[in-house]
């Protein structure tokens, strides 16, 4: 489980390394849980507890599985665009309900260049409303544009190598789906 500090003042909840706790007096503060801080209906920090700071945070890690699956990408502010070859999409964090939410905006980008687009060129993508963390979201894209390209070609003659790549494509392809349907029950259940 996930350490916060707590600013016993003004009720805030931050990251351990956030500077405003650690400029916080000795006094003012103490360590509590992920279960403390909804518990006592803490407020989240605006500022470790924001996308730009998470990015950042993990910023190597999440840049190399970016370019791993030719995901380009600009944070935007608490934005994080993502673009393919065939569409548009921004990464959103609820720091609240500490998930993310994904966008989609589902017309092809004219170059490689990551640009801003209009509210109205994105639809929420809703059939993965919130995930706990941010890769399944660049899973969830690699997986839904690649799909959309027909991008793996699953000949019966290829090398072991491509077959076993088609092989695993097909069964992400599969976990994609379900994980599609469960989100969407899921959110038929909580809407109900
Ligand atoms: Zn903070």
């Amino acid at each position: 489980m996930k350490t916060f500090i707590q600013d016993k003042i003004r009720n805030i909840y931050h990251n351990p390394n956030c500077p405003y706790a650690k400029s916080l007096a000795k006094e003012d503060k103490r360590t509590i849980n992920e279960h403390d801080a909804f518990e006592r209906e803490l407020i989240p920090c605006r500022h470790c507890q924001s996308l730009s700071y998470i990015f950042q945070n993990h910023m190597e890690s999440y840049i190399n599985n970016l370019k791993s699956k030719h995901l380009s990408y600009m944070l935007d502010g608490n934005w994080l665009l993502i673009q393919t070859e065939v569409s548009f999409w921004k990464i959103g964090y609820d720091r609240y309900a500490q998930k993310f939410f994904l966008f989609h905006g589902n017309t092809a980008p004219e170059d490689n260049i990551v640009t801003v687009h209009d509210k109205q060129d994105y639809h929420r993508q809703s059939d993965v409303m919130f995930m706990r963390s941010i890769t399944e979201y660049f899973d969830y894209i690699y997986e839904h544009d690649r799909f959309r390209r027909g991008d793996y070609n699953c000949t019966p003659r290829g090398t072991k190598s491509q077959r076993d790549k088609c092989a695993r494509a097909k069964k992400n392809l599969k976990k994609a789906e379900r994980a599609r349907v469960y989100a969407l029950l899921e959110q038929m259940s909580t809407s109900a």
